[in-house]
């Protein structure tokens, strides 16, 4: 049979073996296994050449017991309904990990943003957040930056929803730049989680950062941000990679020179000559393996083959079920996504709080917080792994599902 690489169902699956574990019935299961409410829009947009595109996007909102949803909004032309909806429950999953009073959403749009020019993405920006504004907003629902969106596009959100509200609202959305409302260190906020997880994952298997060897699939905003984080305390980075291809160095590659020559969307590798295939980067002989791109990249055909010691899923849904399965037997410690790249969503947090209460805090108490709820996540999943002898994923899973499943049960949904 062949393996199951749809990012929805297999997210059901974990949410439901989580739940059962935790002694839920199936009732909460039957609530938890698709998002509240799932809105679909068409979005038209006046192009520079005078004709109108019409655009298909979405936001689905998966739980609202704790507190308001919030995610990202992706743009990129394999946005699809069932990504959406597993990348909002996962936001459900990382919200509960690292304690933030929130449920998960996520929003996205069928668009390439490579081919459009920055008039025809600012009136997609805007048509996008007027034709999910009845259900969003600071107490509902709050958008952030993922694939492809940036701080500038969250400010053309921000300013849309300001001019639809009659009020100056920084709430409303976070990733936004420093002088709209954003906080200090967000743009680097992931990269910086997964670099607190490496080091939790590292010490617990007795690797030392410095001149550990690291590889990272993808040098976007997460991968590029990490590459250099590693280099800085010490680790030899021996391969990255983006979607054309990778550049491989025993010896360590010259991390400050790739960012300098990378493009905005996080291409580098199609300067050099020397390159080798992503499947020959993810199995490369090293300590610690980062993927930071997309989905479905370890899977049941290449788990054998990965030789790494720990396994840190900076991207959203690298590594299938039966991969996990695979590497866990092997002794391979693999960080599920949910928990190390909570990062983000925990600064968009602090962006929003620093918002409500209109004052802002300095890099350092930033990244103070974040290296606490990092630290603290990190210990609670693998405490409840190696206590119950399960995989990290399905901890990290009932560490995140817990607390939207009390709250839907004092609240009487359940
Ligand atoms: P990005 O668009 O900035 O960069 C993506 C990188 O992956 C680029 O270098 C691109 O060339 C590369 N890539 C694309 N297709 C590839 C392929 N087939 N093989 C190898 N490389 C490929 O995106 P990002 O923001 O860095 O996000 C990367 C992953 O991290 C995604 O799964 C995203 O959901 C996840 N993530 C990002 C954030 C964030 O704050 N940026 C937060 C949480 C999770």
């Amino acid at each position: 049979m062949s393996e199951n690489l749809n990012v929805l169902t297999s997210t059901q699956a974990i949410i439901h073996e989580a739940l059962n574990k935790l002694g839920y019935d199936e009732a909460m299961y039957e609530l938890l296994k698709e998002p509240l409410r799932m809105l679909q829009v068409r979005i038209p947009v006046r192009m520079d050449d005078g004709s109108t595109k019409v655009y298909t996007g979405f936001r689905a909102q998966h739980n609202d017991a704790v507190g308001p949803t919030k995610g990202g909004v992706r743009f990129h032309p394999g946005v699809y309904e069932d990504e959406v909806k597993a990348l909002s429950m996962w936001m459900t999953l990382k919200c509960g990990i690292v304690d933030l009073p929130y449920g998960g959403g996520k929003g996205g749009v069928i668009c390439d943003p490579r081919e459009m020019s920055m008039g025809e993405l600012e009136r997609l920006s805007r048509g996008y957040v007027r034709a999910v504004s009845q259900i969003v907003g600071p107490t509902k629902d709050i958008p952030a930056p993922d694939v492809m969106t940036n701080a500038q596009i969250m400010a053309w959100m921000m300013d849309e929803y300001s001019l639809m509200d009659e009020f100056n609202s920084p709430n409303f959305i976070t990733g936004k730049p420093l002088v709209l409302g954003g906080s200090q260190g967000r743009d680097r906020a992931t990269a910086q989680g997964v670099t607190i997880v490496i080091e939790e994952a590292a010490k617990k298997r007795g690797i030392n950062i410095r001149g550990a060897r690291v590889v990272i699939q993808g040098f976007g905003n997460a991968g590029s941000f990490l590459a250099k984080f590693m280099h800085d305390l010490g680790a030899k980075v021996i391969g990255i990679s983006d979607a054309y291809g990778a550049l491989h160095d025993p010896n360590g590659l010259d991390i400050d020179y790739l960012l300098d020559r990378r493009d905005s969307f996080g291409t580098v590798t199609t300067l050099f000559e020397n390159t080798i295939s992503n499947k020959e980067l993810l199995e490369l002989d090293c300590d610690i393996l980062v993927p930071a791109a997309i989905e479905n990249q370890i899977t049941a055909d290449n788990a054998h083959e990965i030789k790494a010691n720990i396994v840190v899923e900076a991207a959203n849904g690298p590594t299938t079920a039966e991969a996990t399965k695979i590497l866990t037997e092997r002794g391979i410690l693999l960080v599920p996504d949910v928990l190390a790249s909570a990062g983000g969503v925990t600064v968009s947090y602090f962006e929003w709080v620093q918002n409500n209460q209109g004052y802002y805090w300095t890099k350092e108490e930033v990244e103070e917080r974040l290296i606490k709820k990092m630290v603290d996540a990190f210990e609670n999943v693998y405490t409840t792994a190696t206590t119950r002898n399960i995989d990290m994923r399905l901890a990290a899973y009932m560490v995140g599902v817990r607390r939207t499943a009390e709250a839907s049960r004092f609240r009487g949904w359940v």
